[in-house]
């Protein structure tokens, strides 16, 4: 008999390789002759140890993390960094409070960033594409940094808006050498980064990595031991790195099932390998939704997203039947993000060619019948 192959197009919590839950499923109730589940393993204990361990080891592998970074696994996502990252870093350079520090808003997470940061500090947005509806990347050369901010902001994937920073943006000479400090949420892992351009890198793990609750954080060294005393002991990052992210009890089975996609990753052959059939994925569907008047896309070719595919019908009056002829056909959560609406395709690294092609043939058939 055949079995309709599911593909889900969720932006997130967590979409992850069939394989890797199979694996989770397979031991779930005694993780490799230990008699134990991984959730009932201490934290302390020498199994969780190496799991934590080798996936420490895996990520600084696989996302080519120089030596003079550490890596923290927190909890609380990336809402709870947008606090953080002003916690730790506006007590840099012995600053006057309250300190300043630059954000470039290219979408609904920057923004949200930027409004949290106002509680810690003073916030000089020094470009946004808010006015064009976050349907581009600000010019770089349009950018109003601050002489002398504590660090400039960025989210290099708007994964509600579907734009993505294709460049690296150089702060440094214009800032007095200030941090860049990236919200990478929703396409890390995804493509090759130079980790040594950035201060600070953090992410919710949901997307690409692994299940909610477990959040990513790379930090260079010398930004260690600058936080504001207000700045709770948990979410303070050099507490967590002297701790090696054991200060309070870490989210053990998230950094598990994380740990088995930094290993199938590393099957698959590792970032630089899944950014090229990232970049396969995201070129089919554009190439198609360009190709077609029945879809719109709404955001400048020169930073569209990999990871998330925001598209329109031309007529929303079809969007009800677009939907359930999609699930009828095993495609799930293509509805678009309620702040935007149409539709929105995810196509992180859980999600094969296969998928891609088989939602461009729904598109095609659909067009053919309602076009
Ligand atoms: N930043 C980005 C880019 C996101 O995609 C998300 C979505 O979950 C968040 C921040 C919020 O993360 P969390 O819900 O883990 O706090």
């Amino acid at each position: 008999t055949f079995i309709m192959p599911i593909y889900n197009f969720s932006a997130g919590p967590a979409v992850l390789p069939k394989e890797v839950l199979q694996q989770a499923a397979a031991e779930m109730l005694d993780w490799q002759g230990s008699g134990m589940s991984v959730m009932e393993m201490s934290h302390r204990g020498k199994e969780f140890m190496s799991i934590l361990a080798a996936a420490q080891h895996d990520f600084r592998e696989l996302f080519a993390v120089p030596d003079n970074y550490k890596l923290l696994f927190m909890q609380g996502g990336a809402i709870a960094e947008n606090a953080i990252v002003p916690l730790n870093l506006l007590g840099r350079g012995g600053r006057a409070q309250p300190a300043t520090s630059d954000y470039i808003n290219t979408g609904s997470w920057s923004t949200k960033s930027l409004k949290e940061a106002r509680r810690y500090g003073n916030v000089n947005v020094a470009a946004s594409s808010e006015d064009s509806h976050f349907a581009q990347i600000p010019e770089r050369d349009s950018w109003q940094l601050s002489k002398d901010p504590a660090y400039v902001h960025l989210c290099t994937n708007e994964t509600i808006d579907g734009v993505e920073y294709q460049f690296t943006p150089d702060v440094a000479a214009e800032t007095n050498n200030a941090p860049l400090v990236a919200d990478m949420s929703s396409h890390i892992l995804s493509r090759v980064v130079d980790v040594s351009k950035y201060g600070v890198i953090y992410g919710g793990a949901q997307k690409n990595i692994g299940p909610a609750g477990l959040t990513l954080v790379v930090v260079r060294e010398d930004l260690l031991g600058h936080a504001l005393p207000a700045c709770p002991s948990a979410f303070n990052w050099k507490i967590v790195a002297d701790n090696d992210s054991m200060y309070n009890t870490p989210p053990t089975y998230a950094i598990y099932i994380a740990g088995l996609v930094f290993q199938w990753l590393k099957q698959q052959g590792g970032v630089a390998a899944m950014e090229q059939r990232n970049i396969a994925k995201a070129t089919l569907l554009y190439d198609y939704l360009d190709s077609s008047d029945f879809y719109r896309t709404k955001i400048a070719s020169n930073c569209r997203s990999r990871m998330n595919v925001p598209f329109f019908l031309a007529d929303d009056a079809l969007n009800d039947a677009f939907l359930s002829g999609a699930k009828e056909r095993g495609l799930l959560q293509l509805k678009g993000h309620k702040s935007v609406g149409g539709m929105r395709a995810s196509i992180y690294n859980a999600m094969p060619l296969e998928g891609v092609q088989a939602l461009v043939a729904y598109l095609q058939e659909f067009e053919k019948q309602r076009g």
